[in-house]
């Protein structure tokens, strides 16, 4: 039996073990990776403007002041657009409520001032499609 033979074929058999390995490996890895590229950066993105967007709303509040039934009911319910809205919109003369902000999900913003076209949302009024705050 030559050993030059035996030289060459066990030369031949790494080099296509390795080969195999290694294409297994980057078929592997491209299939991770396409699935994350495909699914992870949507989830992350949907779920950050979830979390982030919000739109600021202002509200009048009788925290630590003594006011009427009709005040509390107002500062429970409205939501206002701007501060200058939230003062108008005071449940009588001489209300004197301070007027305080609250951040909204911006989905919840637009659905109440149906995106800034009015200035005013009061939860009484009902309106089924706004999820609650
Ligand atoms: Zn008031």
């Amino acid at each position: 039996m030559p050993i030059g033979e035996l030289k060459a074929s066990a030369f031949s058999a790494t080099p296509s073990t390795r080969l195999n390995r290694r294409s297994f490996l980057r078929r592997t890895m491209a299939g991770l990776g396409t699935s994350a590229v495909l699914s992870m950066p949507a989830v992350r993105s949907v779920e950050a403007a979830t979390l982030r967007k919000t739109r600021t709303v202002y509200r009048l509040s009788s925290h630590g002041r003594r006011v009427c039934s009709a005040c509390k009911a107002n500062d429970a319910h409205r939501f206002y657009l701007n501060a200058d809205s939230a003062n108008k919109g005071r449940a009588h003369l001489g209300c004197n409520c301070g007027i305080v902000t609250q951040n909204l999900p911006s989905r919840i913003w637009a659905c109440y001032f149906r995106g800034g076209k009015v200035a005013v949302f009061d939860d009484r009024w009902g309106n089924p499609r706004c999820p609650p705050a």
